[in-house]
This record gives C-alpha cells, structure tokens and sequence, in this order.
C-alpha cells in the first residue's frame, strides 16, 4: 500500500490524498485550492491522475478545502461513494452548490471582462472610444448595476472570437457529485475497497468532521493508515473535543496523517472568549455603535450565535437584534440544529435539556432576501451583524462594511483566519494600525465594490475561535490518544509550521516528515 499527496502540501488549502493498494485508488478528501485566482486557477483544473481510476473518496469535512473539487472529479469521470458523517454530507448538499454558483458567477465576472476589454479595443480603433464608449459598453453588458448580461457576454464573445472560460463545474455536477454521499456513523468500519475499511471518530474541527482510520489487508499483513483532517481544539463550545479514545482494533497506525495549521502556534485559551465578546459587544454599544462579525457560514457563525446567546441569557450584554445576515449559513445553521448527537456534554446541558435550539432565540433574525438585508443595513441603532465571506473577498459583509466602516462608533469584530490578499486582512492589520496610533493622522482607505471608503470603525480581534488545534492540542492529540504511531507526514500547514511540528514529533520519538507535491510514501 502505498500514499501519495497531491494538494495541502507546505500549504494550507486543496487536501487530497491517496491511498492505493493493488485493487484500489482511494482519495483521502478532494479540496479546491483555495487564494488568488491567477495562482489557483490551474491548480484547481489539473487533477493529477484520471479521475475513473478512483474507487471510493473518504472525506473528512465539509469545508471546501477538502471537498470542494468532487463534483469536479464527478464530471471527469469518478463514479464511486463519497464516504462520509452523516452530518457532513448534510452539510455538503449546501456548501458544493454554493461553491458550484461561485465558480460559475467567477467565470461569467471572467468572460464579461474579456468581452468588454475587446469592445473597447474596437471602440479604441474605430475613434468612438471614452467616457461615452465606456457607458455604452457597460449598458450593452450588463442588466443592471450587480447582473451580467450572460447572454449579450456570449454573443458578442462568438462575434469578436473572444475565448471563453468555462466554470471549473456547474452546479449540474455539484448535484450529480451529491447524489454519491453516503452518510455514515462514527465508530463504524466501513468498506471502502478490496480487503479496505475507513472508520470515523470525532475530529472537534467542525460539526460533522472526523478523524479516519483506514485499514487494508493485503499479503497477509494489515496496514493502518490515521488520516486526522483538520484537528480542532479542546474545549470549545457546541461540537465534542477530538477523540482520543480509539477502538483496539484501530490503534496502532503504520502512518499518521496530520494537519499543521498552527503547528508552531499558540492560542488564547478557549475559557477566555466569552469574557473578550462580552467586553468588544459592551464597548460598542456604549459607544451607541453597532458590531459587524464577517464569519465563516459553517462553524464560525454558529459559534458565535451560541457565545451571544449564552450572554444574553445571563443578561451580561444589553439585548440588541442580531441578524444572520447569509442564505447559506441559515441553511447550514439548520443542519447544525438537525445534528445534536454531535453536541458535547455542555451543549446538551446549557439548552437541549431545556429544549432549546441553541441558534434560535429571541433577538436572531434570520435574512435570506436581499430586501430584508438592505433594511439592516439602515438600521442605525445597535445592532449585530454576521455575514459571510469570512474573509471579506465576496457576499453580504461587502455591503455591510460600506454602511458601518466610516463610523468610530461601530466595531468590527474579526473572529477569523484572515489570508494574505483578503480584504479581511486588510482591514485586520490596518485597523490595528491605525489604532496603535490613536487614530491620528489619515485613516487607511478600504476599498470595497469598486469605491474607497475610510476605515474609521474599531477592529478588534477574537483569535480563540479558531477551529483549529493549536502547536499544544496537535501535540496533545498524538500524545494522550491511545494511538501507537510508528511514522508520521505532516501536511496542511505553511512550509514553517509543517516543519515546525515535524521537528516536534521527532523530538517524541516519531518519525516524522513534510511531504511534497506529488511525493509517493510506501507503507
Ligand atoms: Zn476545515
């Protein structure tokens, strides 16, 4: 058997794995590179192996990262099970159609620029260019002020031999890639190829997320492969700790694959974030402002709708509205609430006894129409708003932060990993920036949809809520879990804090190594 790795090496996004024995190919998750375009675009299309040779995929969670480019390999071909939780495939029927629209809307945004550059160049050559040329090009194109005109982009591109780009998939093949999950439960041997089983247990990262134990019979030995997708932290709220507990039959591990994330990194406590919500949301209102919280729409918004409202039953805050303020974390707040066999101790403690929803009380809002956002959006007493994307590149909190981001009185709150080039990380290091200053001088300048606006809000940052285990809590896991790990490859994680955590896992004995793009490794 032996395991080859093909995307989350020296980097954080894009996992996929595989694990191939003599009768089969298995791909530990399917991810989309994830940063700026020109850099991911080719990666994401180049799948280095024919995606019909694959028998089953096993994925750890639902993020993008790690699911994002199966119905790209549904429509080269692969026609076998996703393997999954339960709760991620329920997960998933949201997230890859939501992806699908993305690369779909990307490339019609790709196309019309294309389009409009050449008519330009023509209306350059003909001598009917400038400002008029300009407005004529963008009434020709587009409907109104957000939608393209697709049909008119398509036209016009035939006529003026304008190459087009087509989605890296559409959301026919999202569907089609959904209707191979298979939902599973945790601590279940699963087939999954000749003589191969996957077993799932808790991974803590995010509901639905597991650690995998694949194990494979062949020439009369057994070999076991531990597969930890992202790790989360110990300790958080909602979801249950990673498990370190593991079934006799699946703890002595040939090879671990472990993530990095945060392999040389430590993180506030988790016992802390209350208080630090409570101070930010206090300051804020008492400065008669709102608080604006871009979030992730799985796992990071619900987390935060969960500290709020445990805040506001104990009357530590004053009870402003809160609106969830994105179509797709209300559908996965949804599943959140259809999946409370995932819940820790505390959680079923603190409301499901009482049989509460822990999402839904009484001052969320819920906003799925673009009316009803932009009546938040002129709401000028205290509020909160969680929108999506997390990182600020695209949705709802676009529009948010062009209403609130001029205002000292608002605060935004930054519960995130913000990546290089983001708008987020813009706002993030600038903000503090500006603050460290005490706010002399000129304030930085965001853009946002095209216009500047001065950044004039508090930013302040939460960095506890993080969804990943820290350098401590990944050590934590290998060390205190009853796992017997012979050798160990460390991906997911930036070249430093794989390297880092490598170092750390020899340092207990471990044989340890950072894999390469494309690097094989017999076990
Ligand atoms: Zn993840």
């Amino acid at each position: 058997m032996k395991l080859a790795f093909y995307g989350a090496t020296g980097e954080v996004t894009g996992s996929m794995h595989m694990i191939s024995s003599e009768a089969d190919n298995v791909l530990l998750d399917c991810g989309l590179f994830q940063g700026r375009r020109a850099d991911v675009a080719k990666k994401n299309r180049d799948v280095p192996f024919d995606s019909a040779d694959i028998t089953n995929i096993v994925l750890s969670h639902a993020h993008i990262d790690h699911s994002g480019r199966i119905p790209l390999l549904s429509r080269n071909g692969f026609a076998g099970r996703v393997v999954t939780t339960r709760a991620t495939k329920d997960a998933c029927e949201y997230m890859l159609r939501d992806a699908a629209h993305i690369q779909e809307s990307d490339a019609d945004y790709l196309n019309y620029k294309a389009v409009r550059a050449a008519l330009h160049r023509q209306a350059g050559e003909t001598g009917k260019g400038g400002h008029h040329g300009a407005n004529h090009v963008r009434k020709l194109l587009k409907l109104d002020r957000h939608r393209l005109n697709n049909e008119k982009v398509r036209e016009l591109a035939q006529k003026f031999s304008v190459p087009l780009v087509d989605p890296l998939y559409s959301d026919a093949d999202a569907v089609a890639a959904l209707s191979a999950f298979e939902g599973v439960p945790y601590r279940t041997p699963i087939t999954i190829g000749r003589d191969m089983t996957v077993t799932f247990y808790e991974a803590g990262h995010i509901l639905g997320s597991a650690v995998s134990i694949i194990t494979c019979r062949e020439n009369g030995s057994v070999k076991r492969v531990c597969y930890t997708g992202d790790l989360g932290r110990f300790g958080k709220v909602i979801i249950k700790d990673p498990n370190l507990d593991f079934a006799p039959e699946d703890r002595e591990i040939d090879l671990l694959v472990i993530e990095s994330t945060y392999g040389s990194r430590e993180h506030e406590p988790v016992h802390d974030l209350s208080g630090r919500v409570k101070q930010v949301l206090n300051d804020a209102f008492d400065r008669g402002g709102s608080v604006l919280i871009p979030a992730f729409a799985y796992g990071r918004t619900q987390e935060i709708l969960y500290s709020i409202h445990e805040l506001y039953d104990s009357g530590e805050v004053r009870k402003v509205p809160v609106y969830v303020d994105s179509p797709l974390a209300i559908n996965l707040t949804k599943v959140f609430g259809e999946h409370p066999e995932a819940y820790n101790g505390e959680a079923q403690e603190t409301f499901l006894k009482r049989g509460e929803n822990p999402f839904i009380f009484r001052n969320v809002h819920f906003t799925p129409s673009v009316e009803e956002s932009m009546e938040i959006m002129r709401d000028d007493r205290p509020h909160i708003v969680i929108s999506a994307s997390g990182m600020c590149e695209f949705g709802r909190i676009l529009h948010h932060l062009r209403y609130k981001i001029h205002n000292p009185a608002n605060t935004i709150l930054i519960v995130g990993y913000m990546a290089e080039h983001t708008l987020g990380r813009r706002i993030l290091e600038q903000g503090m920036a500006y603050q460290e200053t005490g706010g002399k001088g000129e304030p930085p300048v965001m853009r946002i949809l095209g216009k500047e606006y001065p950044l004039m809000a508090r930013v302040e940052r939460i960095e506890g809520f993080s969804a990943h285990a820290d350098k401590h809590e990944l050590l934590r896991f290998v060390k205190e879990s009853n796992l017997v790990v012979r050798r160990a490859a460390v991906v997911h994680g930036e070249k430093e804090q794989a390297a880092c955590f490598a170092d750390t896992l020899r340092k207990e004995g471990i044989n340890a190594v950072v894999p390469v793009h494309g690097q094989k490794i017999a076990v």
